[in-house]
């Protein structure tokens, strides 16, 4: 298991209020480099991260569906769409489809894997989004993710060390 995992609701609270305050001040003064400097320590932080460790958020939180994510699932499970989206999904509160159990139906608990890997979900293939263009716009939902994902809590840590704000 993921060494963070086990106590990351509680290391994500202890550092919740120091985070907001953060990327608060971050969002005032946004340093040009800071896209560059993300991917920097996404990718240094996925080199030392194997997901099949931990597989936190296939089992706690469910990614967006698009129109385009259902089509090309349904197609691949050869399964009509209103029958995937009747047997998976639901409509959350801000309208979007998104699945009806968790942990996802698509994950194999033995090992993490996820059965439909090649043509699952846009937003599971950009989970944690640690590393997007215009990283600013997701602070919020990163905060969120702190709880969630061990890697994103750990690379918000080094985050803040790498760009201290006073
Ligand atoms: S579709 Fe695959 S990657 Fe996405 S939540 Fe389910 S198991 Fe995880
Ligand atoms: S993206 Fe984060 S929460 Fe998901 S499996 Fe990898 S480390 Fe765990």
């Amino acid at each position: 298991m993921d060494k963070d995992l086990e106590n990351l609701k509680e290391l994500s609270q202890e550092k919740l209020a120091e985070n907001k305050k953060y990327f608060q001040k971050l969002k005032k003064r946004t340093p040009k480099r800071l896209d560059l400097v993300m991917q920097e320590l996404h990718d240094e932080e996925f080199e030392r991260t194997d997901c099949l460790n931990c597989g936190n958020c296939c089992k706690t939180t469910s990614p967006m569906f698009s129109y385009k994510d259902i089509e090309r699932i349904a197609k691949h499970l050869k399964m009509k769409v209103p029958d995937f989206v009747a047997q998976y999904l639901r409509i959350d509160e801000d309208d979007f489809h998104v699945l009806q159990t968790s942990p996802c139906p698509f994950l194999d608990l033995n090992d993490n894997t996820c059965f439909i890997y090649d043509v699952r979900p846009k937003a599971c293939a950009e989970y944690p989004h640690t590393n997007r263009k215009k990283f600013i716009q997701l602070t919020n939902l990163t905060i969120k993710n702190t709880e969630i994902c061990p890697a994103t809590y750990r690379i918000v840590e080094e985050l803040k060390k790498k760009l201290p704000i006073s």
